[in-house]
């Protein structure tokens, strides 16, 4: 079945994965800006990380018929270094009209700190500037609740932002009913070792229903499995969810959230008769 993998860092992942994902069936990804398993040391750093994204990652994607989009900031981890964060926020302009670029993303709380409450409002407000999208990332296992609350607190606060061009990652049971109930959308996240299996992820599909639920892989630098979104389909036809339920999730629902992004260009497979290379 054709699908989206609405966050996935490829940047992290081998050509090999691409060829794989490829394969399975996926036909686009999404890429949010993170943190590289350290923390870089000047806007310079970002600066090579952002075309990284927006030049190479597309063209390495496109090798193999996959479609490439981008989302930037400067994540949670390193937002404690203000000074750096706002160097960074101050440098996104450069690149937020390049082609594949979908909007600000991931931001969002780590260790749920003052300094990175300060940077995700900034972050806001510099979406809300440019008309942007925003892809949140909500913060692991015992922070989760918290984090999730202080979060939505935060966008409250942003009365001209557009709920729906809002996308809420990594929820888990005990935070997706106010992320949806407040008109954001909702990302499952399947991860081995920490957030949701396919099975629970299914389990929510079916207490909320499929609207503005997106699932993803999260594969990254760390234990994580690119191939996770088919996992999920597969999980969804054990427990007897028609072909069309399944793919509302794994693909009408990507393309609906990211069709308000002016830079998704997106080129549906072309099945007729006369298709060409
Ligand atoms: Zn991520």
């Amino acid at each position: 079945m054709d699908y989206f993998d609405p966050h996935i860092h490829m940047v992290s992942r081998t050509t090999d994965d691409y060829e794989t994902l490829a394969k399975m069936g996926c036909v686009a990804m999404s890429e949010p800006a993170f943190w590289a398993g350290f923390d870089r040391g000047s806007v310079e750093g970002f600066r090579d990380y952002f075309r990284q994204l927006t030049e190479f990652e597309p063209k390495r994607a496109g090798w193999y018929h996959l479609q490439h989009y981008t989302w930037l900031c400067i994540n949670a981890k390193e937002a404690e270094n203000v000074r750096l964060s706002r160097e960074v926020i101050a440098m996104i302009p450069e690149f937020i009209n390049k082609p594949g670029v979908l909007g600000i993303g991931e931001i969002g709380l780590n260790k749920n700190t003052k300094n990175e409450a300060i940077i995700f409002a900034e972050h806001v407000d510099l979406a809300v500037r440019l008309d942007e999208q925003i892809l949140i990332h909500t913060p692991h296992l015992e922070d989760k609740y918290q984090g999730t609350r202080m979060i939505l607190d935060m966008l409250a606060d942003f009365s001209e932002l557009e709920r729906r061009r809002v996308l809420v990652d990594h929820v888990e049971e005990h935070t997706i009913r106010p992320v949806l109930e407040q008109g954001y959308w909702a990302g499952m996240t399947l991860y081995p070792v920490s957030k949701c299996t396919p099975e629970r992820a299914v389990d929510m599909v079916e207490m909320y229903g499929p609207e503005r639920l997106l699932v993803n892989s999260a594969g990254d630098w760390g234990p994580s499995k690119p191939t996770a979104v088919p996992d999920f389909i597969l999980a969804m036809r054990k427990r007897g969810h028609t072909e069309a339920a399944i793919r509302r999730v794994v693909y009408e629902n990507p393309l609906e959230f990211f069709s308000q992004s002016r830079n998704f260009q997106f080129t549906p497979r072309d099945v007729s008769e006369a298709a060409t290379n």
